[in-house]
C-alpha cells in the first residue's frame, strides 16, 4: 500500500488565501499595504532564489516588500544601523534577514536588534521563549507549516507518539515545543541518540530534520506513521529530503514529497506571521 502524499502547494495555497484576504481587509482600513522588509547580505545564489520567491509570494497576496540586497561587503554596524531604520518605519510590519550572512557578519550579534515585534522568521530569543511557555507570538516559520500540514490530514495530534530527528533552534526545537502544545508525546532525538530505529518504529507522527540524504527509510517507519520531510538536496540535479521516498512510501501513512511538501508552507507560514505583525501594530 503506498502512503498518501501531503501536498504543501495545496495546503500553502489555502493559507495564502487567507492571508490575502487579510491583507486585502488591512489595506482598505489604513490606505497601505502590510510590509515585509527583507535583507540579502553578499551573493549566494540559494539565498538569492530564496529571498525572491518570498518577495513574489508578498507581492501575490497583497503585501508590499521592502527589498534590501547589500553587498558581501556590509559591516556589522551597517546592517544594524539599517535594522533600525525598519524598526523606526511605521510602513514596516515585519523585517527578515535571509541567513546565512558571510562569516564575518555574526547572526548572535544583528539579529537581536530586529524589533521583537517585527521578528518575521519567529527566530528571536523572546519569540522562541513565548513558544516554550505557551504565549501566543511570532513563531518560527517552518514548524508552524508542519503543524498546518499535519491538521489536514484530519489525523489527531493529541496523544500521538511524535518522534523529531534533529534539534535545531529553526526546526526541531520549535516543532518538538509546538508538538507538545498539541498534546503529542514528543521524543527528540540528534546526533548522539543510540539506535535510532528504536525511536523511530514507535512513531506516529515522524519529523526529520537532519540535513542527511536518506537517514530514514522504510524499515525505521511504522505502518501508517506520518512521516514529515524537512530536508532538501540536491541530487543529480533534482532536490530530494532526508527520507528515502520510494521504500517510505510503501510503510507511511501519510508522507510529504520534496519538493512540494514542507517548503511551501515555509512561505505560506511566513506571510502568516506578516499578518499577526501587523495585524498587532494597527
Ligand atoms: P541543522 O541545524 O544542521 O540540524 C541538524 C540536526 O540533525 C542536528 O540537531 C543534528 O544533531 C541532527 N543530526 C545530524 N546527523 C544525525 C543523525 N545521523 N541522526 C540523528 N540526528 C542527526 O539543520 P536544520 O537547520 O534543522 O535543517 C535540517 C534540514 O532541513 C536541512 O536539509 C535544511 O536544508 C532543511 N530545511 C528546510 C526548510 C524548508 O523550508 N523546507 C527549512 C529549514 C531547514 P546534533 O544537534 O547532535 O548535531
Amino acid at each position: 500500500m503506498s502512503a498518501q502524499l501531503l501536498d504543501g502547494r495545496k495546503v500553502a495555497a489555502e493559507v495564502k488565501a487567507q492571508v490575502k484576504k487579510e491583507a486585502e481587509a488591512f489595506y482598505a482600513r489604513n490606505g497601505r499595504k502590510m510590509g515585509l522588509a527583507v535583507i540579502l547580505v553578499g551573493d549566494n545564489f540559494a539565498s538569492g532564489v530564496y529571498v525572491n520567491n518570498k518577495i513574489a509570494a508578498c507581492n501575490e497576496n497583497c503585501i508590499k516588500s521592502f527589498s534590501y540586497k547589500l553587498p558581501e561587503s556590509t559591516t556589522e554596524e551597517e546592517l544594524i544601523e539599517l535594522i533600525h531604520k525598519l524598526n523606526a518605519n511605521t510602513m514596516v510590519d515585519g523585517i527578515l534577514v535571509q541567513l546565512p550572512l558571510p562569516p564575518h557578519i555574526r547572526p548572535s550579534v544583528v539579529l537581536p536588534h530586529i524589533s521583537v515585534d517585527k521578528d518575521a522568521d519567529g527566530f528571536l530569543a523572546e519569540n522562541a521563549g513565548n513558544l516554550m511557555l505557551g504565549i501566543p507570538s511570532l513563531n518560527a516559520c517552518t514548524p508552524a507549516g508542519i503543524i498546518e500540514l499535519l491538521h489536514s490530514t484530519g489525523r489527531k495530534i493529541d496523544g500521538a507518539n511524535a518522534v523529531v530527528i534533529g534539534r535545531s533552534n529553526i526546526v526541531g526545537k520549535p516543532i518538538a515545543l509546538m508538538l507538545l502544545q498539541n498534546n503529542a508525546t514528543v521524543t527528540i532525538c540528534h546526533s548522539h541518540t543510540e539506535n535510532l530505529t528504536d525511536f523511530t518504529h514507535n512513531a506516529d507522527i515522524l519529523v526529520v530534520a537532519v540535513g542527511k540524504k536518506h537517514v530514514v527509510n522504510g524499515d525505521m517507519i511504522k505502518k501508517g506513521a506520518i512521516v514529515i520531510d524537512v530536508g532538501m538536496h540536491r541530487e543529480d540535479g533534482k532536490l530530494c529530503g532526508d527520507v528515502d521516498f520510494e521504500s517510505a512510501r510503501e510503510v507511511a501513512g501519510y508522507i510529504t514529497p520534496v519538493p512540494g511538501g514542507v517548503g511551501p508552507m515555509t512561505i505560506a507560514m511566513l506571510l502568516k506571521n506578516i499578518v499577526k505583525a501587523a495585524l498587532r501594530l494597527e
